[in-house]
């Protein structure tokens, strides 16, 4: 096996695991790319794609509404950024936004100084917001998709006002098994997401841009108590529609429920039943200061929680 450059600790060294997965989207679920992990990080990296932009032309995300069930998921993180201070008249970025959803949930909620920025949509793609700082940077689920995980999240640091708080969503590499690729096919999402962080790779990173940690959490946002917006729920739906990405953006198949009446069990009481999987992370972190050194250490040792809880580490 020849030797591999990981984009996110920089070692260069023979992959410990490598594996063809196949893409989660429908038009190119025939298509297969080459995964590796990185011996040092542990972090997962996508075999380079010549014309990844076409991948992007019909992309099934696109067609996700702002409805019931994603407000659920937003409120997750609402929560998440109120416990790590978060005020109502805090400036907010949402770096990535797509289609500017979770601005609009902000907007609702009473967040009036919200902006989101993204290249790749016309309505977001002004510059001038990357000239302000803000007192929370949010992305989600963006790092994963930049070519250089490293760079991107420098950028992300850069725009933080004094003591401001950086949030990143995003697949923990950590929580992937290769060998069971099905099961994870969404948070893997070859060939869009190019280099899946692990935890340590991530943490490492925002240490390096003089970053604490002030909350980890190993829950995916997306698992609310709400009917129907359980993560058991629609990963089962989707699995037993054939585990395509499209599938959840599309009308429930309804004839799923009565073929598989767990489904039901699930659509209520799913979100009491968490997955056990760990294949995503949200990260809210602080630049360090001299008081917050010297907890580090104990963050770092409790930083996973074994019950699956959405539990956190504070620190004032
Ligand atoms: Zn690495």
């Amino acid at each position: 096996m020849n030797q591999r450059h990981c984009a996110t600790c920089l070692r260069t060294a023979v992959p410990v695991e490598v594996k063809k997965v196949r893409c989660n989207v429908r038009q190119f679920r025939d298509r297969t790319f080459e995964l590796w992990r990185c011996v040092g990080c542990q972090s997962l990296h996508c075999e380079k794609v010549d014309d990844l932009a076409s991948y992007y032309a019909n992309y099934p995300i696109r067609e996700q509404t702002l409805d019931a069930f994603v407000r659920s998921w937003y409120r997750v993180i609402l929560r998440r950024l109120l416990a790590a201070g978060l005020r109502k008249d805090h400036r907010v970025l949402d770096y990535g936004c797509n289609q500017g959803l979770f601005l609009q949930f902000m907007a609702e909620q009473g967040y009036a100084r919200c902006v989101g920025y993204d290249p790749y949509v016309e309505a977001y793609r002004a510059a001038q917001v990357l000239e302000q700082r803000y007192d929370f940077v949010v992305s989600l689920d963006v790092i994963e998709h930049d070519a250089d995980p490293r760079a991107f999240l420098q950028k992300l640091v850069a725009l933080l006002a004094p003591g401001g708080a950086l949030c990143v969503e995003t697949p923990n590499a950590e929580g992937i098994l290769l060998k069971e690729s099905e099961e994870y096919l969404h948070a893997i999402h070859a060939p869009y997401h190019e280099h899946i962080l692990s935890q340590r790779g991530l943490e490492q990173l925002i240490a390096e841009q003089g970053l604490v940690n002030v909350a980890f959490y190993d829950r995916w946002y997306m698992d609310s108590w709400l009917p129907g917006a359980a993560r058991k729920l629609f990963e089962r739906l989707m699995l037993l529609a054939g585990n395509d990405l499209d599938s959840g953006y599309e009308k429930p198949r309804f004839d799923l429920f009565w073929r598989h009446p767990s489904l039901i069990f699930y659509l209520f009481f799913g979100y009491f039943l968490p997955s056990q999987k760990r294949d995503h992370m949200m990260v809210i972190a602080r630049p360090r200061t001299a008081s917050s050194t010297a907890a580090v250490a104990t963050t770092t040792r409790r930083m996973r929680p074994s019950n699956g809880s959405d539990s956190a580490l504070h620190r004032a």
